[in-house]
């Protein structure tokens, strides 16, 4: 994807870390079913004008600058979206309501504001009209983070869980010698084990440029509902100390369901899935 404006003005930026970028998509109305936005770019002479709210932005508050995505088309025309880049400080442009969360709660999760937001056609990020190919574009390998992601919290989770099997004694044994623990413990690892090679499949076919759309998608569903059953059963081996904040396992728990719901439900994962196979 080409900007009118310099790459090197933003790229750099993001990838030292210096700047903190947001990527929005969903509207309140409009989560699985992007099509639907209503937030508008319209065009005036060699400028756009941005008009309406984005919902569940991470980084919403804190991003420098937001790639953001716009009907200037028919609602429900997947070819009537535009692809904006915006700098904080823009006027028309600020953050809403802050979200309070069950989990993912080290980063923020925010509204993005357009109101009468006046932005050159030069913040344009590819053709007019190209938004929603490139939305699926990105969703294809961010899906594959995600994967990746669910497979960092998974393994933390069975990490905190092995360790405190072993350490933890009931009935005068460690309550891994137990087969009702021990076979979780069997279950929660396979699981793991199964997930990364899903995902590091859907990142070397990525890397050779191959399409992802269905890998990634297989990579993301089972990755993020092995994460939830994996930190879940890390609690349940944890008992009641599982449920108290000084142990890792119940930040890992929240944080796990987050996977099976950003960048696209599982739902909406076995829709790509399926949508794929039966073409
Ligand atoms: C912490 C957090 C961070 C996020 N960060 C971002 C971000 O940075 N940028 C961004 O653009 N968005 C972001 N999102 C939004 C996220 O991608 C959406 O929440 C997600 O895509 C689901 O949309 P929705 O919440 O509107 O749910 P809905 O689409 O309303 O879905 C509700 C339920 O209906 C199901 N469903 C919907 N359609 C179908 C169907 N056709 N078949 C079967 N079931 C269906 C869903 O699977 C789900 O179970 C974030 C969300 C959260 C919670």
């Amino acid at each position: 994807m080409e900007t009118n404006r310099k790459d090197c003005e933003f790229l750099p930026k993001l990838a030292s870390g210096e700047w903190i970028g947001a990527w929005g998509l969903t509207e309140q109305e409009t989560g699985s079913d992007a099509q639907g936005m209503n937030a508008t770019a319209k065009k005036d002479g060699g400028f756009w004008v941005l008009n309406g709210t984005k919902n569940f932005i991470t980084h919403g508050k804190s991003c420098d600058m937001a790639v953001v995505v716009f009907r200037n088309g028919e609602k429900g025309d997947s070819r009537g979206m535009t692809t904006f880049v915006i700098e904080k400080g823009t006027p028309g442009f600020s953050s809403g309501k802050k979200e309070n969360k069950l989990g993912m709660r080290a980063s923020e999760t925010a509204e993005l504001v357009f109101d009468n937001c006046r932005i050159p056609d030069s913040n344009r990020l590819g053709e007019v009209g190209e938004g929603f190919v490139q939305c699926m574009k990105i969703l294809d390998g961010g899906r594959i983070s995600i994967a990746a992601l669910s497979l960092g919290i998974a393994k933390g989770a069975f990490d905190a869980a092995l360790k405190y099997s072993k350490e933890r004694k009931q009935f005068g044994k460690s309550i891994s010698s137990f087969q009702g623990i021990s076979f979780k413990l069997a279950e929660m690892a396979t699981d793991i084990e199964a997930a990364t090679l899903l995902t590091h499949k859907a990142g070397e076919d990525k890397n050779n440029g191959k399409n992802v759309t269905q890998i990634g998608a297989m990579a993301k569903l089972f990755a993020s509902e092995t994460c939830v059953r994996v930190a879940n059963e890390a609690v349940q081996i944890h008992g009641g100390y599982g449920f108290i904040k000084e142990y890792p396992v119940e930040k890992f728990y929240r944080d796990s369901k987050l996977c099976t719901i950003g960048e696209g439900t599982s739902e909406i994962q076995k829709l790509v899935i399926a949508r794929n196979l039966l073409k």
